[in-house]
C-alpha cells in the first residue's frame, strides 16, 4: 500500500518527514525517484491542452515536477500548512514572496536582526520598485505597533535571530498584524518545523532557506515558502511559473533526504550547542554567550515557550575586538571557517566581516553585530571536541 498525503493527519513529525508527499510510480521503487527531465510527454493535443490551460499535471520542470512536488508536500506536512512552493535558494523564496504580495507602494516591517542578504533585498531591490521598508528592534511589540501605516502589508521576521539569537514572540506579533490587515511572514530557518512551528502560533507565511539545516550535510542552495492555497498555491506558483525561481529536482531530492533525519540532528545539536553555550559562558576569554537555552538569555522562557529545544547556533564575543575573534576563529583546527550554517560539520564565522560585511555601519549597529562577535553553527561532532578545538584560540587571547 503506498502512503498518500491523505493518511498525514494521523501521524506524527517522524512519520511524516519520512513519509509525507510520497507516491509510487508502477516501478515499485522504495526510495523517491529523481525526475531529472525538463518537460513532459502528453498524451494527445487535447490533454497537452488542458494541462497549460489549468497548469495542472507534469507540464515542464519551471514550475511542475515530481521530485519536487513530494519535497513541497513533505516541507508543508511538517510545517503543518496548505501548500509549500520550492525555490531555487532561501533569497528566491523571499523574493518570490515579496514580488507575489507586495506592489509599489506598499510597506514592510520588518525586525532589524534578519539576515544580511534579506537587508540588501529589501534595501537595494525592493526599495527601488517603491516597496518601502522600515526596521525595529525584533522583541519590541510597540516598536512593531508603532511602525504600522496604512500601506503596510507585511510583517518580516526571523527568530530565533541572526546572529544574535534574539526571539520574537510569534504569538503576540500574529495578533497586531492580523488586528491590522498585516500578513506575518517568518523565516523559520534556525529552528526548522522540528523545533517550532509558527502557523499553530499565528503566522501566515513561512520562509525556509533549505540549504541550512532542511539539506543538513551543506550540500545544496534552496529554499521554500510555506502557506494557505490562495497565496502560496495560487499566487507564488503563478510567480513562479511566471519568473521562475524554480528549484532543481536534483536539489529536491537532496533536500527530502534531509528531512528524513530533521527532527533527529536538530535534537542533536540542539544538545551540544547548550552545553558548548554553558562551558563557553564559564571562559574568562569570553565575554558573552547568546544562546536562547542559557537561563541568563533574557528571551528563555519564551524560548522554553515557543521552541521544542534552543538550536544549534551559538554567538559569542570575545574580549579584545576584532583582532580577537579572527585570532580564535584562525586557531581551530577541526571547525569549519565558512559562512554556512545547519552542516553536519560544525562552522564558525565572523558576522561583522562576513555575513554581514555588505550591510553599513549604521545598518550592523543596528542589528547589534559587533566586530568581537563569533558564530558558531554547532554540528555533529562530538561537543568535547569542538570544545578542544576553541580551547586552544581561547587560552591565547587570556594568558594565563
Ligand atoms: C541563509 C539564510 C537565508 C538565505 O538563504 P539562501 O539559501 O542562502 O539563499 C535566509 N534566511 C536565513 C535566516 C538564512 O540563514
Amino acid at each position: 500500500m503506498s502512503f498518500t498525503t491523505d493518511d498525514a493527519s494521523e501521524l506524527g513529525f517522524a512519520s511524516l518527514a519520512v513519509r509525507a508527499g510520497q507516491t509510487r510510480t508502477p516501478e515499485g521503487e522504495h526510495a523517491e525517484p529523481i525526475f531529472l527531465t525538463s518537460s513532459f510527454v502528453f498524451a494527445n493535443a487535447a490533454e497537452a491542452a488542458a494541462r497549460f490551460s489549468t497548469a495542472t499535471g507534469n507540464i515542464y520542470s519551471r514550475f511542475t515536477n515530481p521530485t519536487v512536488r513530494v519535497f513541497q508536500e513533505r516541507l508543508a506536512a511538517l510545517e503543518g500548512g496548505e501548500c509549500c512552493i520550492a525555490t531555487g535558494s532561501g533569497m528566491a523564496a523571499i523574493l518570490a514572496t515579496c514580488m507575489t504580495l507586495l506592489k509599489s507602494g506598499d510597506h514592510i516591517v520588518c525586525a532589524n536582526a534578519v539576515f544580511g542578504t534579506t537587508v540588501s533585498l529589501l534595501n537595494q531591490y525592493l526599495n527601488k520598485f517603491g516597496v518601502a521598508t522600515t526596521y525595529v528592534p525584533l522583541s519590541d511589540l510597540a516598536a512593531w505597533e508603532a511602525a504600522i501605516r496604512s500601506e503596510t502589508r507585511l510583517f518580516y521576521l526571523e527568530t530565533p535571530s541572526n546572529p544574535l539569537m534574539e526571539l520574537a514572540d510569534i504569538r503576540q506579533l500574529a495578533e497586531l498584524a492580523h488586528a491590522h490587515d498585516i500578513l506575518l511572514v517568518v523565516d523559520n530557518c534556525f529552528c526548522t518545523p522540528a523545533l517550532q512551528r509558527p502557523f499553530e502560533l499565528g503566522a501566515d507565511l513561512v520562509i525556509h532557506s533549505a540549504t541550512k539545516y532542511l539539506d543538513g550535510q551543506g550540500r545544496c542552495v534552496g529554499g521554500a515558502v510555506v502557506g494557505d492555497r490562495q497565496r502560496v498555491g495560487a499566487d507564488i506558483y503563478g510567480f513562479l511559473r511566471t519568473a521562475g525561481p524554480t528549484m532543481s529536482p536534483f536539489n529536491a531530492w537532496v533536500f527530502l533526504k534531509g528531512l528524513e533525519t530533521l527532527h533527529l540532528r536538530m535534537r542533536a545539536c540542539s544538545e551540544s550547542a547548550l552545553q558548548l553555550a554553558g562551558w563557553l559562558e564559564a571562559q574568562p576569554a569570553v565575554e558573552r554567550v547568546y544562546y536562547p537555552g542559557l537561563p541568563s538569555h533574557p528571551q528563555h522562557e519564551l524560548a522554553k515557550r515557543q521552541q521544542a529545544a534552543f538550536g544549534g547556533i551559538v554567538s559569542f564575543e570575545v574580549r579584545g575586538g576584532r583582532q580577537a575573534a579572527w585570532n580564535l576563529i584562525d586557531a581551530t583546527r577541526l571547525l569549519s571557517i565558512t559562512a554556512n550554517l545547519g552542516d553536519a560539520k560544525s562552522t564558525i564565522t565572523h558576522p561583522a566581516t562576513t555575513t554581514h560585511g555588505r550591510l553599513t555601519p549604521q545598518e550592523r549597529e543596528r542589528a547589534g553585530i559587533g566586530e568581537s562577535l563569533v558564530r558558531i553553527s554547532v554540528g555533529l561532532e562530538e561537543v568535547t571536541d569542538i570544545q578542544r578545538d576553541l580551547e586552544r584560540g581561547l587560552r591565547q587571547l587570556v594568558p594565563l
